[in-house]
C-alpha cells in the first residue's frame, strides 16, 4: 500500500523487475547469485519489504477492537488487503477468505473441521501421489482422530494423474477430494478442472493446494468451482508465516471453529461461548495484519506484471532449460507432463543428488535437493531425491546457461 509501484505493461521487461529485487544482487562465494529455489519460497520485491517496514513505522496498532485512531487505520490496511486477495483470486465475497499461517495450515483447519463436522468412521478422503506432506499428514492425523481413510489417486511414468484411476475411486463414502493444482517436485499442472467436475458429479466438494499455482497462472475460484483453496504468501513474493484460505461461503458456514481465541468469539461466558462470523470465526488471536498488508503488496505487484505475462515467460524459461538440460549426456528429467510449470527435477547418471546440489552451490546457483517433501511420489518412482530448479519471471536464460555450464563442469568431475 505504500510502496513506490512501478509501471509494468504488458511484457516482462526483466532488467527493470530484477531491480525491484535487491537479493539478486548478492554475491555467493564471490559469485553472482542464480536463484532457482522459487519453488520453495521466493524472493520479495521492494514494495513488499517497504510495506512491512512502514507498516511498524507508521501503521502499528492491534486491529479490529481498538477505537483508537491507528488501530483504526491498520485495522482498514488488514481488511482492504482481505479484498486484494478476494479479488485476487476471484472470490465472491471477501468473508470466503481467511488468513492463515500458510498453506500447511490451511489444510490442517480444513482437515481438523471438515473431518469434525461431516466424518464417521469408513468415510474417505481422496489425495494423489504426488501430494506434497502437508496434504497427506493432516489428513492422516485425521486417520487416528475421525477414523477417515485416505485413498491415493495414483499417477503415470509422466508425472501426471490417472483421471481413469480417480474416477474408480470416488464412490459414497468419499468425503472430500484434497489435490495439488501444481506438483512442486515435477511441474505438473493437473487438470484440477476435471477432477472437480468429477467430484462435483459424486457430490463431493474439492480442496485445491494452489501453493505452487497462484504466483504461475491466474486463477479464478468462481469459474473453477472449486470449494477451497490453499495457498501460501511467501510463495508468491510475499512474506513468511503468512496464507490464505478460500472456501466457498456455504461450506465455512457449516464448518465449526479451528482455533478458540479471542477475535473468533460473538461471546463468551462460562455458560456459553458464541462464535464470530465469517472470516473471523476461523482468525483466533492478534491477526497478522503486518503479514496480510504485504502479502497484499506482493499480490498487487504480480498483478501489474500480469498473470499472462509471467505464465508466458516463465514457459519459455521452462523450455529452455527442458531443451539445454537435456543436452547433457545422461540427464534424466523427472515430470515429463505435456502442461508444466516452470520446475524441473532431474538426476544425473549416478551423481547423487546432495553432491549436485552443494558443487552448484560453490558456483552461486542455488537449487533445491532431496525429496522436496513428496517422499511418496519419490517412491513411485523409485528414488530418494532429484536435484530441482525452480523458475520465476525475475530469471533469465543466461542464468540456465550458468547451470547448464555447471552441471556439465561437475560430471566431468566425477
Ligand atoms: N503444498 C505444496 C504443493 C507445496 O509446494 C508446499 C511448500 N513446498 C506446501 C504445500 C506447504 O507450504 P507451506 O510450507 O508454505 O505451508
Amino acid at each position: 500500500m505504500f510502496a513506490n509501484r512501478t509501471d509494468y505493461e504488458t511484457m516482462i521487461d526483466v532488467n527493470k523487475i530484477r531491480s525491484d529485487f535487491p537479493i539478486l544482487l548478492r554475491k555467493v562465494y564471490g559469485k553472482p547469485l542464480v536463484y532457482f529455489d522459487n519453488a520453495a519460497t521466493t524472493q520479495k520485491p521492494k514494495c513488499v519489504v517497504e510495506n512491512i517496514k512502514e507498516m511498524y513505522y507508521t501503521l502499528n496498532a492491534n486491529i479490529h477492537r481498538g477505537v483508537h485512531f491507528l488501530s483504526q487505520q491498520a485495522t482498514d490496511a488488514h481488511e482492504a488487503a482481505r479484498v486484494t486477495t478476494q479479488n485476487f483470486i476471484g472470490a465472491k465475497s471477501s468473508n470466503e477468505i481467511v488468513f492463515t499461517r500458510g498453506t500447511t495450515e490451511s489444510i490442517n483447519l480444513i482437515a481438523s473441521t471438515y473431518c469434525r463436522a461431516f466424518c464417521k468412521p469408513g468415510d474417505e478422503i481422496i489425495v494423489s501421489e504426488m501430494e506434497h506432506h502437508s496434504n497427506i499428514v493432516p489428513w492422516q492425523l485425521q486417520e487416528e482422530i475421525s477414523g477417515v481413510k485416505l485413498r491415493v489417486i495414483p499417477i503415470n511414468d509422466k508425472g501426471e494423474l490417472i483421471i481413469e484411476e480417480f474416477e474408480k475411486l470416488i464412490n459414497p463414502r468419499t468425503k472430500l477430494v484434497s489435490i495439488a493444482h501444481i506438483s512442486n517436485a515435477l511441474g505438473t499442472v493437473n487438470d484440477i478442472e476435471e477432477v472437480i467436475r468429477i467430484a462435483h458429479e459424486n457430490n463431493t466438494p474439492v480442496l485445491i493446494d494452489a501453493a505452487q499455482s497462484v504466483q504461475h497462472i491466474p486463477l479464478d475460484v468462481q469459474k473453477l468451482d472449486c470449494d477451497f483453496l490453499v495457498f501460501s504468501a511467501h510463495k508468491a513474493y510475499g512474506p513468511t508465516g503468512m496464507g490464505v484460505l478460500y472456501g466457498k461461503e456455504e461450506w465455512l458456514n457449516k464448518l465449526p471453529p479451528y482455533h478458540g481465541g479471542g477475535e473468533m468469539i460473538a461471546s463468551v461466558s462460562f455458560d456459553k461461548t458464541t462464535f464470530n462470523e465469517l472470516p473471523y470465526k476461523f482468525e483466533a488471536g492478534t491477526p497478522d495484519y503486518v503479514g496480510s498488508t504485504s502479502m497484499a503488496a506482493g499480490l498487487d505487484y504480480i498483478s501489474k506484471i500480469g498473470l499472462e505475462n509471467i505464465a508466458q515467460y516463465e514457459h519459455e524459461l521452462l523450455e529452455y532449460a527442458t531443451e539445454q538440460l537435456l543436452k547433457i549426456d545422461g540427464l534424466k528429467i523427472y515430470g515429463t507432463s505435456k502442461n508444466k510449470a516452470s520446475v524441473v527435477s532431474f538426476l544425473v547418471n549416478d551423481i547423487h543428488h546432495y553432491d549436485m546440489g552443494m558443487l552448484l552451490d560453490k558456483m552461486g546457483i542455488a537449487v533445491r535437493t532431496g525429496h522436496h517433501c513428496v517422499e511418496p511420489l519419490m517412491n513411485r518412482l523409485q528414488i530418494d531425491g532429484t536435484v530441482r530448479a525452480s523458475f520465476a519471471f525475475y530469471n533469465t536464460k543466461e542464468e540456465i546457461d550458468q547451470l547448464v555450464a555447471g552441471i556439465k563442469r561437475i560430471v566431468t568431475m566425477f
